[in-house]
């Protein structure tokens, strides 16, 4: 009876042992490529220009620039630590973050934090930058109404040292 159940110990402790092998490449394998950010609902587009970016910022559009609707919406993945340059928006910006952890910040003002269901409006004109945490990517979805006015004027890369003062 003891010897039975000792066996029964063995059989379930090498199933385990098997599952656990089979399991953990997989699971080491999605971290790497997807470190933070499920990117399930859209495709994650083209690599953003590094004249516009700093790191790794995925663009996906969505809905092109066109005079009938006059709004443009895309999606943006920032791989951790990626962000935009300063720019503004000449009929202003709303975000609605999809995913992950970041910041936005308006030109001085303090840096503030994003998360998965967050939605920031930015004002036409206004300076400002958004883009992932250090060690978690962000996904945000951007819409841009009003785009006879033009949708976007690129400033300067955003430097360490304002990425990391959190004023
Ligand atoms: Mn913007």
């Amino acid at each position: 009876m003891l010897m039975k159940s000792f066996n029964n110990y063995l059989t379930h402790a090498l199933l385990i042992a098997v599952l656990v092998s089979i399991a953990a490449p997989g699971i080491a394998q999605k971290s790497e490529t997807n470190p933070d950010v499920s990117l399930g609902i859209f495709p994650k587009g083209k690599l953003g220009p590094a004249d516009h970016f700093t790191g790794k910022a995925w663009n996906y559009d969505m809905v092109p620039s066109d005079t009938t609707l006059s709004t443009v919406i895309g999606n943006v993945y920032f791989e951790p630590k990626a962000r935009s340059n300063w720019h503004s928006h000449p009929a202003g910006q709303i975000l609605v973050i999809t995913d992950g952890i970041g910041y936005h910040q308006i030109k001085g003002e303090p840096r503030r934090d994003l998360k998965k269901g967050d939605v920031v409006t930015c004002p036409p004109n206004v300076v400002h930058w958004h883009g992932a945490s250090p060690k978690t990517g962000m996904q945000q979805l951007y819409i841009l109404p009003n785009t006879e006015k033009g949708i976007v004027k690129w400033l300067q890369p955003v430097t360490e040292e304002e990425y990391n003062n959190q004023n």
